[in-house]
């Protein structure tokens, strides 16, 4: 059987959901024995850049025009193009500097400014088209098997669209917005990750992204309802989407 030729970029972020590509091999091997792993700097020193390629998975956010004129090629020379990890997906850490001018920014870490040209972190599909998400920070697994199985046959993927809530109660696990009061993003985030921060006792933190029917607003309120002040609301909603505007809608209100 012809193998699928596959690539793996990387543009800014930590490099963890490369890490988690070869982490979760243990059940993806089957998978990726029928993938040719044409480019992917972490695994192999690099490779063949050029293509063609059946698929382009993309992790991390643009914040470097290089970068933009770079997945545009890869575009070109790719069939499916997916976006990995919350960096790729909805800006993510990266994204966090959004929220202020990008000059203060550079001020803040760099000394010399005359050689730092960086833009604002953007999620990939702000510039090309995309044809699906994997999801997470870093991303999650099942989602990861459930794409590359398809492409394997030629089905279409499908990933939850619905809240982290949904799956706290398909495991019947105690509300800690409602029962604890702890300020959770569960209600307007994507599912994916089997509700595991609330699982272990913790809020979500919203890795995932926005779920596509948000509403940011009325949980923003009720985080100040439970005694959040206007700095960690905003802080909640712009941690791993700020370019998003379903997560925007709940820190406009208190920035
Ligand atoms: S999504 Fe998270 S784990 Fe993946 S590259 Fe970005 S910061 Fe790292
Ligand atoms: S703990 Fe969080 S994710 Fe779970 S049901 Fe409550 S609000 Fe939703
Ligand atoms: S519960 Fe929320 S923060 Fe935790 S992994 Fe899931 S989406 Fe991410």
């Amino acid at each position: 059987m012809k193998k699928i030729p596959l690539g793996l970029f990387k543009y800014s972020c930590c490099a963890g959901c490369q890490f988690q590509f070869f982490f979760f091999q243990e059940h993806v091997l089957e998978t990726l024995g029928a993938v040719d792993i044409l480019y992917c700097k972490m695994g192999t020193s690099g490779g063949v850049k050029e293509g063609p390629f059946e698929v382009a998975l993309i992790e991390g956010a643009i914040t470097e025009s290089w970068q933009v004129d770079e997945l545009k090629r890869i575009r070109e020379v790719s069939r499916f193009l997916i976006p990995i990890g919350s960096c790729a997906v909805n800006g993510g850490i990266p994204a966090i500097k959004d929220i202020y001018p990008e000059i203060e920014v550079e001020k803040r870490v760099y000394q010399d400014l005359s050689v730092i040209h960086s833009v604002k972190a953007h999620p990939i599909d702000e510039y090309v088209r995309v044809d699906g998400y994997v999801r997470g920070c870093p991303m999650g697994e099942r989602d990861l098997l459930e794409l590359l199985t398809s492409l394997l046959l030629n089905t279409k993927p499908s990933f939850p669209e619905y809240c982290v809530c949904v799956e706290c109660k398909l495991k019947g696990t105690i509300c800690l917005l409602i029962a604890e009061g702890k300020p959770c993003m569960g209600p307007v985030t994507n599912a994916g990750c089997g509700a595991l921060c609330p699982s272990h006792g913790r809020a979500c933190y919203g890795c995932w992204g926005p779920v596509c029917d948000a509403n940011a607003p009325a949980l923003a309120k009720k985080f100040e309802q439970l005694g959040l002040v206007p700095d960690d609301i905003v802080r909640k909603f712009t941690q791993f989407a700020s370019p998003r505007i379903e997560f925007r809608k709940g820190a406009e209100m208190y920035e």
